[in-house]
């Protein structure tokens, strides 16, 4: 169903080289998984996303359970036959969702009542629903449904939310009724090195299958959220595959994976591309910018995707201000190809023993860019510095279908 082998570690054990076997298919990690809340990574197709060597993506079930429905979804045979996608797939259980999209939520310890964000129709989600929500879905990794306190919050809050967290988590795992399966639990305790330590504790103590980190990457210091990772890691079982849910930026990644972790996820590449953020081994390229009108190369000379071999930085400017829904797709495209390419250069590395002048070259050759310009802080921050849709940010201005 799923096994996990790490090969090879490096910087004294923490980095990992690892494989990730599933029902359909085998992934090797450090991997991201590209995101398609909706069933569907916005613009492109499962053949696209194979041949940038994708072989794991995320749906999301919240999103799946009120379009078009969890029901209509297993009627159709689940997920993989629905989305024609024969890669192996994630669901996240919707917690955070509930957490950050819903209206006038309602937690109890049996579960949330909320407002759904597309109607306002009620809804109730215990972690018994959550559960049976995923295995209609029939993804081959189904998460835990779990309590996402808003941050900053008192330590009362993010204590109670990590209690919560953990009962809900067993009652996931005695609400399975699918073997096929396999079920992460997570890990919460906000930005507390105690209480993650001890959410971790609790979590790992009940045994599941991975173990993901939650609740980060929500408008905190990339300080914090390193100190959390350093403090959570070594908590979780080596043997088995940790995932860093909802982050991140390219630099997350490689520090995350400097870390321990095996999976990421984030709707960044996909959704930045659409606003023409363009990430390259230099740092980012705001294609809108005038400066690219009558430039001639490709995105990035050192890329090798499909879009770098083919267009212009002139074409890729002009497509984007004329909104042509090709430019999207094209940029897109660079974007997880990028994602792609720098997972594999990581996970070369840890295998050649050289991830630490990896990841000195990584941050070095992106020096210049280490502090966004007030244009490009707007172009994905809100006027007031929250986070303008990231997915797992606070709600904002931003419509949540352009956040997706
Ligand atoms: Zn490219």
């Amino acid at each position: 169903m799923l096994s996990f082998a790490v090969q090879k570690t490096d910087l004294d054990g923490r980095a990992r080289r690892g494989t990730l076997t599933t029902a359909h298919g085998a992934i090797e990690t450090p991997a991201f998984m590209p995101v398609g809340s909706l069933g569907a990574v916005k613009g492109i197709d499962p053949d696209d996303l194979q041949a940038m060597g994708y072989g794991l993506i995320l749906n999301n079930a919240y999103h799946l359970y009120l379009r078009p429905g969890h029901e209509v979804v297993a009627e159709l045979g689940g997920l993989h036959a629905f989305t024609a996608w024969p890669g192996a797939i994630l669901t996240d259980s919707g917690g955070f969702q509930v957490f950050s999209l819903a209206k006038l939520r309602t937690v109890t310890d049996d579960g949330v009542t909320f407002q759904s964000h597309i109607d306002g129709s009620l809804h109730h989600i215990t972690p018994e629903r959550a559960t049976e929500i995923q295995e209609a879905l029939g993804a081959d990794i189904i998460m835990t449904f779990d309590e996402c306190v808003a941050l900053p919050s008192s330590r009362e809050k993010v204590l109670e939310a990590l209690f919560r967290t953990s009962r809900w988590a067993r009652r996931c795992q005695d609400a399975r009724r699918r073997s096929d399966q396999v079920l992460f639990g997570i890990v919460q305790g906000g930005h507390d090195a105690d209480l993650r330590v001890q959410a971790a504790r609790d979590i790992v103590a009940m045994g599941f299958d991975g173990y993901a980190v939650g609740g980060l990457s929500v408008g905190e210091e990339k300080a914090t959220m390193y100190r959390m990772l350093d403090v959570t890691v070594p908590e979780l079982p080596a043997g088995s595959p940790r995932y860093l849910m909802g982050v991140g930026m390219p630099e997350d990644l490689v520090e995350g994976a400097a870390r321990g972790i095996d999976l990421f996820d984030c709707v960044v590449p996909s959704r930045h591309g659409r606003t023409g953020w363009l990430f390259t081994s230099f740092g980012r390229v705001l294609i809108k910018n005038a400066r690219y009108a009558r430039e001639e190369g490709p995105i990035d000379p050192d890329c090798s995707c499909p879009v770098c071999a083919r267009y212009s930085r002139a074409y890729l400017h002009h497509l984007f201000l004329v909104k042509e829904m090709l430019g999207a797709r094209l940029n897109t495209i660079h974007n997880l190809y990028y994602y792609a390419a720098l997972m594999q250069r990581m996970r070369a590395a840890i295998e050649g023993g050289s991830f630490a002048a990896f990841r000195r070259e990584f941050h070095a050759k992106r020096a210049g860019q280490s502090q966004a310009t007030q244009e490009e802080r707007l172009h994905i921050y809100g006027e007031d510095g929250t986070v303008a849709g990231a997915d797992r940010g606070p709600a904002s201005a931003v419509s949540v279908e352009e956040r997706l």
